[in-house]
């Protein structure tokens, strides 16, 4: 009966395209990169000047845009060499996804 739909106003919000799988997105639903020098950082409260790319919070999108160097053309940087930033930070938003699901016990749909 109860056909589930997303809140209809969810078009208003701002959109970002992910750089990984280049779906658009809620700019919320999002997590924003910025460049330092030849480094990446996370930004998670997303007040960083400066340009910014961005990524859904998972490791495949953050491998994908590494992969296609989506990432540093994003923030119009050079090649990363050093992407330990970066893989750590896959590596951490895999185990929070995980540990969200957990805690919530697998939303319904
Ligand atoms: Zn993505």
């Amino acid at each position: 009966m109860a056909a589930q739909q997303s809140a209809p106003d969810s078009t208003k919000q701002p959109t970002r395209t992910c750089v990984g799988c280049r779906r658009r997105e809620r700019k919320a639903d999002l997590v924003r990169l910025v460049a330092n020098g030849d480094q990446v950082i996370v930004d998670s409260r997303a007040q960083l000047p400066g340009r910014g790319a961005y990524v859904h919070p998972s490791r495949s999108c953050i491998e994908a845009g590494l992969g296609r160097r989506a990432i540093e053309r994003g923030l119009r940087m050079r090649p990363l060499i050093d992407t330990t930033t970066l893989a750590q930070f896959a590596d951490q938003i895999d185990h929070q996804t995980l540990a969200k699901f957990r805690s919530s016990g697998m939303n319904a749909r």
